[in-house]
């Protein structure tokens, strides 16, 4: 058998690496390894090569709760934000536990022994460890395979198609003539930076998005950072952009019409009155039932405004040797095509956990806290906010499983196990949310339950009180095999 840690994390991305970081301080007994598949750390933030990639929430709120985004763009660029998770994991000696070329295929819990095991694959081979509890940072896509519906006639267009996940070093699109298929954060990102160079680019959209324009620069943020001690003017932001997103939540919930017709006057003012907002930027769904998309300091609207980006609403017919025809009968001339059409979404790192030799369907698992799954001992994965940035759900979940972790030790059990236990509970979807990739995956995600814990609070300020003060007790069964079974606190 390998060597055997108390706690083995998977994936060395953002959420990844600032689970060491909450390990090390909180739990600093604790002997740990990171597993990553990939040769670097970084994860989305080194995966994604397109033009402009950038974050589409503010780092105030996407920057770790212990690390303050001291850059000047609150709205940041991809290369930043990867250089900002290297240097957390550099200063912090995390970099030196990380095993890079390790992707876990398998991971099976044993009750007798308390442990589970972790098969890998490596360049050498299959590698097996052990470790007491299993931290899953993996993600929540698949990063081998990008999502693309299939487009009739694709093998007959003459120029490339490149997916924005796999974007090659070579790609020079400068004069070139490029149409973009998608909606969402990626389209408007590499739409307007593509615009810059290339000789025309057409945004092909089946259906609008939500697109809001905000500041790259928070003129508050850069204020208190040259007033106030950095720690300080960090979590100042970090709280005023916290509120403001949850109040700008509530307000879609509460009033949606209301702040459908605000969102859509906004875009009116930058393109203008004779500009087809119905058509190209008026959702059919209402705001926040998909997320919304950032765009920094009007660029996309700027971008159209030069009349080298245009945005066209229509089904594609089938790609052609020379581009795309569209159902209306409108051909669009093509020299690339970037298919902006989305992730695969792909939970745990593509793993089955095993408990105890059977096989655990997640799909019917129910969620506990966000954070680990009825019936699953000794297991946390990280899934973030769709309405709010990651990162404040992960830092919660690190807190979270540090405090797990030093009541385990404190007494003395080795198990702990969510259970759901005798009073009733109705299981609904995981998330509420008509976005594409979450539905294409919604058979294959776990349920959440009508109350409390099982309840996935899309809510910050809720999931403070859950994860950072709430009992550990609540529904979690602490248990040693030689022992027998503790008792599930209702
Ligand atoms: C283009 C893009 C932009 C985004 N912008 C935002 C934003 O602005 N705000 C926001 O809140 N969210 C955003 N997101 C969501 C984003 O993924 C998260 O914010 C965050 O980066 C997730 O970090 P993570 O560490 O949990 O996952 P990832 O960044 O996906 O990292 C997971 C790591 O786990 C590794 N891994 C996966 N499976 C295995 C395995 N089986 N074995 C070993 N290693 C494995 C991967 O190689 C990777 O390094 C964006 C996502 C994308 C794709």
């Amino acid at each position: 058998m390998g060597e055997h840690y108390d706690v083995i994390i998977v994936g060395a991305g953002l959420s990844g690496v600032g689970a060491a970081h909450h390990l090390r301080t909180r739990c600093p007994d604790r002997i740990f390894t990171i597993l990553e598949s990939r040769a670097v750390m970084g994860g989305t933030w080194d995966l994604f090569r397109y033009p402009g990639v950038r974050s589409d929430s503010d780092m105030h709120t996407l920057g770790y709760a212990f690390r303050p985004w001291e850059g000047a763009k609150a709205i940041a660029s991809g290369p930043s934000i990867r250089e900002y998770i290297e240097k957390t994991a550099r200063e912090g000696g995390i970099d030196r536990h990380i095993r890079y070329g390790h992707r876990v295929t398998g991971a099976s819990w044993s009750t007798p022994e308390a442990r589970w095991t972790i098969e890998a694959a490596t360049a050498e081979g299959a590698a097996t460890l052990t470790c007491g509890f299993l931290y899953m940072c993996s993600g929540y896509y698949d990063y081998e395979r990008g999502h693309s519906p299939g487009f009739a006639g694709s093998e007959t267009f003459a120029g490339r198609i490149v997916h924005p996940q796999f974007w090659p070093d070579d790609l020079d699109y400068a004069g070139k003539r490029v149409v973009v298929i998608g909606s969402g954060a990626t389209a408007v990102t590499v739409a307007p930076e593509m615009t810059k160079y290339a000789a025309k680019v057409t945004m092909v959209q089946r259906s609008p998005t939500y697109v809001v324009s905000r500041p790259a620069e928070d003129k508050i943020a850069n204020w208190l950072r040259g007033k106030l001690p950095a720690k300080l003017a960090y979590g100042a932001t970090r709280w005023k952009n916290v509120l403001m997103g949850m109040f700008f939540y509530r307000m879609t919930r509460k009033r949606p019409a209301k702040v459908k017709a605000k969102l859509l006057d906004l875009v009116r003012d930058h393109l203008g009155p004779d500009y087809d907002i119905a058509t190209h930027f008026t959702p059919r769904y209402n705001p926040w039932d998909q997320r919304l998309c950032l765009v920094p300091d009007a660029d996309l609207f700027d971008a159209i405004k030069t009349g080298r980006l245009e945005v066209v609403t229509d089904t594609i017919d089938r790609f052609t040797e020379t581009g795309i025809r569209l159902s209306s009968g409108r051909e669009l001339a093509a020299d690339l095509i970037v298919t902006a059409t989305g992730l695969e979404v792909k939970l745990l790192g593509g793993v089955t956990p095993v408990v105890d030799g059977e096989p655990v369907d997640i799909a019917k698992a129910l969620q506990y806290k966000g954070m680990m799954f009825s019936d699953v001992p000794n297991l946390a994965f990280v899934f973030g906010y769709t309405n709010a940035s990651w990162t404040l759900k992960a830092d919660l979940v690190a807190m979270y499983v540090c405090r797990l972790l030093n009541v385990m030790k404190k007494r003395g059990v080795r198990q702990a196990t969510p259970r759901i236990g005798t009073r009733p509970v109705t299981p609904e979807p995981f998330v509420a949310f008509s976005s594409g990739y979450i539905q294409r995956a919604a058979d294959r995600l776990p349920k959440q339950g009508n109350r409390k814990p099982w309840r996935l609070n899309q809510n910050y300020a809720l999931d403070i009180m859950a994860l950072k003060f709430g009992s550990v007790d609540e529904s979690m069964e602490f248990s040693n095999a030689a022992a027998g079974r503790g008792r599930a606190a209702a």
